[in-house]
């Protein structure tokens, strides 16, 4: 199936066979997420074997991503669950036992007491059970429950502007990345990002390990803080995720859609790429149909300008995973169907362009329209030119044609690009092969227009030039 804009779905007990990837990316997945807070290297492995099995077998890329936990702080093993009712004041503590009668939740991390603030919001559960610190002593944080719930082992706890020291990349993190690196995922994703200088320490791993794998490097963006430090963390990553999940318990769930909208946009003119994710077809976990409005939220992902949309809890662990892709798969098509022609019609003033490049890269986008070129075809070593293109929206489709399989992996979460490998020398004087290649594979066909861009290592200049098939 021929997206422009990608699907990414997440692995998990619902989406973990052969059998069960294969049919995702035969209905429109191109990248396959592990999430890092459910499993160890060894399930990973499990995925990311079948992930590669599956690319061989349908001839197709499939990104692999790794999403890794971050500094998730948790409540302990509650056993039985503890039932939190609204004005009750409870006791959070690293060196009790939880207990219902005392009222106290015990929670693997030492350092609560120095991490709140009087008055500070603190959530738990995915933000269902909400309270409000009223007490802090040395040791212990007492909360006073305003909306109350029940309370089972390890649920997560949010809390915004966190005070206290948490690494931004675990000793888990650590161990799983370590796994990502050996095995070559080619997206890596970072939870919790609060500050630029936590995409540093992920880089700097990344750059020392020894295969000198250079995995695209996705900031999650979920808590406040790195909402205040939004550009410089764009600046610092190859893409963003806009995790709707923790940021609206973190952010008042009104001001996600604005920010979704003001990351989308910066991203845009950054030219980096940006997915949405969280909650897109929810109701499908549970249902075979989504809600309308989950579907409008989709729709209007797309006109937005996201490069990706991602489905986590409903492939992960739904009843309706390959249903839930599909429909995906259908509102993307049929916005394209009718808004590539106009949405993505544009004026130079709508972009900010950059640099050089982006100003030739805008150019070649212009004139595919009016040659009426049937595609651009990139000649690709590492992808960068073809980031630039994408993030245009050119009408046209991008053929990627890469010679590298690192770079060919990339491709798959770019918009409106379609990566085809290649043992080809990407030469310009390997053109006419590379037209020859392309007809061969049926992408093409006698008569059709193309443009090629290339890198013109003669002239050390970008380059294109006009073929005829
Ligand atoms: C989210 O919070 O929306 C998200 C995608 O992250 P996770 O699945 O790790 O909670």
């Amino acid at each position: 199936m021929k997206l422009r804009t990608k699907i990414i779905a997440t692995s998990g007990p619902s989406l973990c066979t052969q059998k069960d990837i294969e049919a995702a990316v035969l209905a429109g997945v191109s990248i396959i997420r592990i999430n890092g807070s459910h499993g160890n290297p060894k399930a990973f492995q499990k995925v990311a074997t079948v992930v590669r099995k599956v690319e061989k077998k349908l001839k197709t890329p499939v990104g692999l991503m790794l999403d890794l936990q971050g500094p998730k702080l948790r409540v302990g093993v509650l056993d039985p669950a503890l039932q939190l009712k609204r004005s009750e004041v409870w006791e959070l503590s690293a060196t009790k036992k939880a207990s219902q009668d005392d009222k106290i939740i015990n929670i693997a991390f030492k350092g609560l007491s120095k991490s709140v603030s009087l008055k500070g919001r603190l959530f738990m559960d995915d933000g269902l059970i909400r309270t409000t610190v009223v007490k802090i002593e040395k040791g212990s944080v007492f909360i006073r429950v305003d909306h109350g719930g029940e309370l089972k082992s390890r649920k997560g706890i949010n809390i915004p502007y966190f005070q206290g020291s948490l690494p931004a990349i675990t000793e888990k993190d650590k161990i799983d990345l370590k796994w990502g690196l050996d095995h070559k995922v080619d997206f890596i994703a970072l939870s919790f990002v609060r500050h630029p200088k936590d995409l540093d320490a992920l880089r700097k791993i990344v750059k020392q390990h020894p295969s000198k794998m250079e995995p695209l490097l996705i900031a999650k963006i979920e808590k406040p803080e790195a909402v205040d430090h939004l550009n410089a963390i764009i600046d610092k990553s190859d893409g963003v995720l806009i995790a709707r999940g923790d940021l609206g318990i973190e952010l008042n769930l009104q001001k996600v859609p604005v920010i979704q909208k003001q990351i989308i946009d910066q991203c845009r003119h950054t030219k980096t790429p940006v997915i949405v994710a969280t909650q897109m077809l929810d109701s499908m976990r549970y249902k075979p149909i989504p809600t309308r409005a989950e579907v409008s939220d989709v729709a209007g992902s797309i006109y937005a300008g996201t490069d990706a949309v991602m489905l986590t809890g409903e492939t992960s662990a739904g009843e309706y995973p390959l249903r839930t892709i599909e429909m995906m798969a259908n509102i993307i098509q049929e916005v394209e169907d009718y808004n590539i022609q106009k949405l993505f019609r544009k004026k130079p003033e709508d972009f900010s362009v950059q640099n050089h490049k982006e100003a030739f890269m805008f150019h070649v986008m212009q004139l595919a329209s009016d040659i009426s070129a049937k595609a651009i075809v990139m000649l690709t070593k590492r992808g960068t030119l073809t980031q630039l293109l994408s993030k245009l929206h050119p009408k046209r489709p991008i053929y990627s044609l890469a010679a590298n399989e690192v770079a060919y992996r990339k491709l798959t979460l770019y918009w409106g690009v379609f990566p085809i490998e290649t043992k080809m020398k990407l030469a310009p004087k390997r053109i006419e092969e590379g037209m020859r290649f392309l007809k061969r594979k049926k992408i093409v066909k006698t008569g059709d227009r193309l443009i090629f861009v290339y890198w013109d290592f003669k002239v050390d200049n970008l380059n294109m030039k006009i073929v005829e098939c």
